[in-house]
């Protein structure tokens, strides 16, 4: 282990001068130790560039023109609302957005949609470091495509680990301060051409600096007291999650978690690095630690929910049976395109998939399995309980009559329709 640490805001940590300064302020606590902070895109600006871009591609000028003005208003008055917003800071807001507005659209979706959309990350990050700089005069900047490289899946990046370690290693053993850099983004390997993880992936991007630092802990820093037992927004009764083992988080991320991104945990227990999932506005204990350990601390029902699903029937023309060979060429299928199947059933003719909505590649799936009947429903909600009780069961049977479920000691699963 090494003594850096690692820090991550999100964009709700970062969506106005109150919270810029709480930022601020949680890294002057920190002190002067070797510090790494990962940042994602302000506010909902990642939203608006996707937003944006599909304004570009319809070719509504007057919507695209609107969205980058407001891009651009949004981070300009959060400078000045700091008082950063000098020659420097104009020129690197000004010129990132120009970047994005001068691209041309004829490239391919997913090499498009990352050559925009990452420009929320690279505002942020040249905002935030204005912003610490005033209490870290040698805080620097560094670009994550230098060190984060990916192969060439845009859009939905993965990371080679091993080149990664290298690169930040190479980029940061020998440094110390505080350094501030992009979380969601990163470079292809092949062409240098910027990628990004896939949506909310700037922690999973957090995992992999502390993993290639070794560092002895990752602090994620939210606008909610911890990891809950529950979203607060949909479930009543819901409590803070002291101590969360590896495992579980993973479980919990996985099927709704919203507070961590999945593939956020895996790096971590390789390297047995904490995880604090923090409180930004009130950091006395770093809430919820995830660790090593072997239960769960309040060990209760956990509620999680996953919006957005759709159930993929898929079935024989024939009414023939359908064999291993068929699912694994249908989960082949599947996983090619970049879908996840979070919930499945096989039956005699046919499997049922619960997937989470993306209407392109969902298309794209029900045209490739075109050798069976298809059936499509959307807009369901996938409901798990960890750790389930009696009363956490009734709860889950008066939410509705499932199209899914499964039930096991460790988990209760219903998918719903709302
Ligand atoms: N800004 C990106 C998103 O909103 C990545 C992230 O926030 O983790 O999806
Ligand atoms: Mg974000």
């Amino acid at each position: 282990m090494t003594n850096w640490s690692v820090f991550k805001f999100g964009g709700n940590s970062l969506k106005d001068q109150e919270s810029l300064e709480r930022a601020i302020d949680l890294v002057s606590e920190f002190g002067n130790g070797r510090l790494l902070i990962v940042v994602s895109a302000m506010g909902k600006s990642t939203n608006a560039l996707e937003s944006y871009l599909e304004a570009r591609i319809n070719k509504d000028l007057i919507l695209e023109n609107r969205i980058w003005q407001e891009l651009k208003d949004f981070h300009i008055e959060i400078s000045k609302s700091l008082n950063l917003f000098d020659e420097m800071l104009r020129l690197g807001i000004e010129g990132e957005l120009n970047r994005i507005r001068k691209q041309s659209i004829d490239s391919p979706y997913e090499r498009l949609y990352d050559s925009i959309v990452s420009a929320g990350e690279i505002l942020s990050s040249i905002i935030l470091h204005a912003a610490i700089q005033t209490k870290f005069p040698n805080a620097s900047w560094l670009d994550s495509r230098m060190v984060i490289k990916t192969n060439r899946s845009h859009k939905r990046a993965d990371i080679n680990l091993e080149y990664t370690e290298r690169c930040i290693q190479d980029k940061l053993k020998n440094q110390k301060g505080v350094w501030i850099s992009q979380g969601f983004i990163g470079a292809s390997e092949q062409t240098k051409e910027t990628t990004t993880l896939g949506r909310e992936g700037s922690d999973y991007s957090a995992a992999i600096f502390a993993y290639s630092l070794k560092a002895k802990e990752l602090t994620i820093w939210k606008d909610v007291p911890g990891l809950m037992s529950g979203d607060p927004k949909f479930f009543r009764n819901v409590q803070l999650l002291h101590e969360v083992p590896y495992d579980e988080a993973m479980e919990m991320a996985f099927f709704g978690a919203s507070v961590i991104h999945p593939k956020t945990i895996q790096p971590l227990k390789r390297r047995d690095i904490v995880l604090n999932v923090g409180s930004f506005f009130d950091n006395k204990s770093k809430a919820t630690k995830i660790s090593n350990f072997n239960f769960l601390k309040p060990k209760i029902p956990c509620f999680l929910r996953k919006s957005n699903q759709t159930m993929i029937e898929v079935k024989s023309k024939d009414l023939s049976f359908l064999s291993d060979v068929q699912f694994s060429d249908i989960y082949n299928i599947f996983s090619n395109i970049g879908l996840t199947v979070n919930l499945a059933q096989h039956f005699a003719t046919k499997g049922i998939f619960c997937i989470s909505s993306e209407p392109r590649l969902i298309a794209t799936a029900a045209s490739k399995l075109n050798s069976y009947d298809i059936f499509l429903e959307n807009d369901l909600v996938l409901y798990t309980i960890r750790n389930p009780d009696t009363e956490s069961k009734n709860w889950l049977k008066r939410k509705g009559q499932p199209m899914m479920e499964q039930s096991s000691a460790r988990m209760d699963q219903a998918l719903l329709l709302e």
